[in-house]
């Protein structure tokens, strides 16, 4: 197995350029790691990318707060700018695997990484988060709802990384927040299902909603359909045997050795019921 350390962002591509084929980018490598040890990647090229200073840091502008891709969960968890401007965002990571895990995973490597359990995603999903993609010639920006496109297949390109997680500042701004992730139990747990949601009523009535759902189908995703059918609803009113209904239609969770299907439709139901009455 090769492993490469460029010396700045444009030796990046031009070492990701030279490698033809499948190549992996080393960040804080909790998962890079495992993935070696137990010998899923074999031969694939490593790149470290962990030593690049530029990907790293929390900045804000005038309506947006921009992650580096390198920045890790403690940076995140101990940061006074996200205690001000995200505080939901902020707290719910705090129950992401353990102090150590904290101090090497990065917020772009649970991204990348792809798995539907990523704590980060339904957070980032309801909060209308964007991801800035960087190769050698260009930047663009993505919704994040829209980088996904099956279970660990996402639109990035063979030579092009996350380089940002971009947050609206007000994103959170006059919403009732929810973030539940069931695990086996408390810390270093993998979610057999989280649920994230804002939601804003006015005179009883829903006005906004945004519901996601994380290990519930391939890849983490908001459940549209049970936000469009919840707006403008009186919350005293809502026939909860109908979202039940849409929400078995929207999410498609398996069994696994964590939890089986019938477990995974109830709970989150619950939660959700939980979500619009509280
Ligand atoms: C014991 C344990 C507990 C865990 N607990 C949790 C948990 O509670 N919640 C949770 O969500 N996850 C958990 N994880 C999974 C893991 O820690 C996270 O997914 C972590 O955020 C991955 O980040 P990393 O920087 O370590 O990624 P790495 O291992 O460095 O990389 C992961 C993947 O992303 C790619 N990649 C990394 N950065 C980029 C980039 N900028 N652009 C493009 N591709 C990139 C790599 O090529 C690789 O495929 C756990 C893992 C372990 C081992």
């Amino acid at each position: 197995m090769k492993f490469y350390k460029p010396t700045s962002i444009p030796d990046l591509f031009r070492i990701s350029e030279e490698i033809e084929g499948k190549k992996y980018f080393l960040a804080g490598g909790t998962d890079i790691n495992v993935q070696i040890k137990n010998g899923i990647i074999k031969d694939e090229p490593v790149i470290f990318i962990n030593h690049l200073n530029e990907l790293k840091g929390i900045k804000e502008s005038e309506d947006i707060i921009l992650i580096g891709t390198l920045t890790t969960y403690k940076e995140i968890i101990e940061s006074d700018l996200l205690r001000k401007v995200l505080p939901f965002f902020q707290n719910s990571l705090k129950s992401f695997a353990s102090p150590i895990l904290q101090t090497m995973a990065t917020i772009g490597g649970n991204i990348a990484n792809g798995s539907p359990t990523a704590d980060v995603t339904p957070l980032l999903l309801v909060l209308d988060a964007k991801l800035k993609l960087f190769s050698k010639s260009r930047i663009r920006e993505v919704k994040l709802s829209e980088f996904f496109t099956g279970y660990k297949e996402f639109i990035l390109k063979a030579n092009e990384i996350i380089g940002a997680i971009l947050i609206p500042k007000n994103a959170e701004t006059g919403f009732d927040t929810f973030f539940e992730k069931v695990g086996s139990r408390k810390s270093l747990t993998i979610a057999k299902l989280e649920i994230a949601g804002l939601k804003r009523l006015k005179n009883n009535k829903i006005e906004e909603i945004k519901i996601a759902a994380g290990a519930l189908n391939e890849y983490p995703r908001r459940l549209h359909k049970l936000e469009e059918f919840l707006t403008g609803k009186d919350i005293d009113r809502i026939d909860f045997s109908q979202v039940e209904e849409i929400l078995n239609r929207e999410i498609t969770p398996i069994s696994d050795l964590r939890s089986d299907k019938e477990y995974r439709l109830q709970v989150s139901f619950n939660l959700i019921q939980s979500f619009i009455l509280n």
